[in-house]
C-alpha cells in the first residue's frame, strides 16, 4: 500500500531556501514536510571553503553548513523525507503531488525550493580542477585568488558581472568568450570594456583546464580560436565558468508560469506565484543574487507567504461557515 501524508507545507528542496522555509514554517506550527530531492542540501554539499555566510568567524565547509540546517529545521519540527516528487497536481487545494516511489503529499501550501545548477563546459580538466582552481562562483570563490590571475568564460551578465566583481581581487582579470560580441547589458559591456585591469579574448573556445604539476592545481587554459582554429594558452590561476545557469523547473512546466529562462515567476519583492497557495524561493525563482545568504532570506519570506495565506484561507473559510 501507497503511503499518503498530510501537512500544512510541503516543502521541495533542501538546500539554504528549503530549510529556511522549514525552520520558518515549524517555529510557526505548521509541521511542515521537506522533500529533499536528489541531492539534501543542495549546492553547498558539493562546495568547500564558505566565508560568505554570516555568523562564522572562521571558513567553514558547505557541506557542514547544510548539515547544520537540516539538523535546526528537524529541531524545531520539520520532517525530512528521501524522496523525488514526479507528479502534482495544483489543479485545486490541498495540492496533490506524488514521489518516485508512489507516496502521496497532500498539502495545503506548497514551497518550491528546488534551486538550480551551473552550466559546465563539459571539457577535459573541468571537473578535475574543481576547487583547484576551477569555479562557477566568482562571488563564492573570487576571495581565494587576491592578487593573482583569473579568467571568466561567457559572455553573458553573470560572466560580465563576475569579471568586474574580480577585479576587487585581482589585477589581471581576462574574459573568454566564444564570439565576437558580448550578449550581457550594455552597460556592463561599457563598465568591462572602460575597465584597465580586464581585457577580453574574443573568438576564444575551451578546449581543456590545464593542471600543474602534482597536487598544483589550475594553471593554464587551453583555447582554440573559433575563426583561425589556433590553439594557444593563456596562463590563469583561476577560471570562473559563468555559462548560465538551469532552474530546476522542468515538472512546473505548464502548472506555474515560468520566464524565459526557465525560472520560477514570482511576484516582486515576495514568494508568491501564479497559483494561491504556492511559493517560490531561493535559486529557482532568483537569476541575480544566487547567495546561499539570499536563498535562505527568500526561504523565510516563503514560510511567511505561505503562514499568512493560510491564516486568510482559514479566516475565509470559518467566515463562510458562520454565514
Ligand atoms: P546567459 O545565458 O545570458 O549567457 C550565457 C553566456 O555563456 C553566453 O554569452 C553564451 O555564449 C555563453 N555560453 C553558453 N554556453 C557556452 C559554451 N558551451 N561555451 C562557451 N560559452 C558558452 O547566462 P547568464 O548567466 O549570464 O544570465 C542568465 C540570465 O540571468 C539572463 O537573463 C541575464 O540577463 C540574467 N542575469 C541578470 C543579472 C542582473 O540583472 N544583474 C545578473 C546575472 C544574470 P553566446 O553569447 O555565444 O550564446
Amino acid at each position: 500500500m501507497t503511503a499518503t501524508h498530510s501537512t500544512r507545507m510541503l516543502i521541495i528542496g533542501s538546500g539554504p531556501a528549503g530549510l529556511s522555509a522549514a525552520i520558518y514554517g515549524a517555529r510557526a506550527g505548521m509541521a511542515p514536510i521537506v522533500v529533499q530531492g536528489i541531492q539534501p542540501g543542495g549546492q553547498l554539499t558539493i562546495t568547500t571553503d564558505v566565508e560568505n555566510y554570516p555568523g562564522f568567524r572562521e571558513v567553514i565547509q558547505g557541506p557542514w553548513l547544510m548539515e547544520e540546517m537540516r539538523a535546526q529545521a528537524e529541531h524545531v519540527g520539520a520532517t525530512m523525507v528521501w524522496d523525488m516528487i514526479s507528479e502534482i497536481d495544483l489543479s485545486e487545494r490541498p495540492f496533490r503531488l506524488k514521489g518516485d516511489g508512489g507516496t502521496v503529499y497532500v498539502a495545503d501550501t506548497l514551497i518550491i525550493a528546488t534551486g538550480a545548477q551551473a552550466k559546465w563546459l563539459g571539457v577535459e580538466g573541468e571537473m578535475e580542477l574543481g576547487g583547484k582552481g576551477v569555479s562557477a562562483c566568482a562571488t563564492c570563490d573570487g576571495f581565494f585568488y587576491r592578487g593573482k590571475k583569473v579568467a571568466v568564460i561567457g559572455g553573458g551578465n553573470t560572466a560580465v558581472e563576475e569579471a568586474l566583481y574580480l577585479t576587487n581581487h585581482s589585477h589581471d582579470v581576462t574574459l573568454i568568450h566564444r564570439r565576437d560580441s558580448l550578449r550581457a547589458e550594455k552597460i556592463l559591456q561599457e563598465r568591462l570594456f572602460a575597465h584597465p585591469n580586464i581585457k577580453v579574448l574574443w573568438n576564444q573556445q575551451v578546449e581543456r583546464f590545464v593542471g600543474g604539476e602534482g597536487n598544483a592545481g589550475l594553471v593554464a587554459i587551453e583555447l582554440k580560436d573559433t575563426v583561425t582554429g589556433a590553439v594557444s594558452q593563456l596562463e590563469t590561476d583561476g577560471g570562473f565558468v559563468a555559462i548560465g545557469h538551469s532552474p530546476s523547473t522542468e515538472l512546473f512546466r505548464g502548472h506555474l508560469e515560468l520566464d524565459e529562462d526557465g525560472y520560477l515567476i514570482v511576484e516582486k519583492g515576495g514568494t508568491r506565484t501564479n497559483v494561491p497557495g504556492v511559493f517560490g524561493c531561493g535559486d529557482v525563482a532568483d537569476k541575480v543574487y544566487r547567495q546561499a545568504v539570499t536563498a535562505a532570506g527568500m526561504g523565510c519570506m516563503a514560510a511567511l507567504d505561505a503562514e499568512r495565506f493560510l491564516a486568510e484561507a482559514d479566516f475565509e473559510a470559518r467566515v463562510t461557515v458562520d454565514a
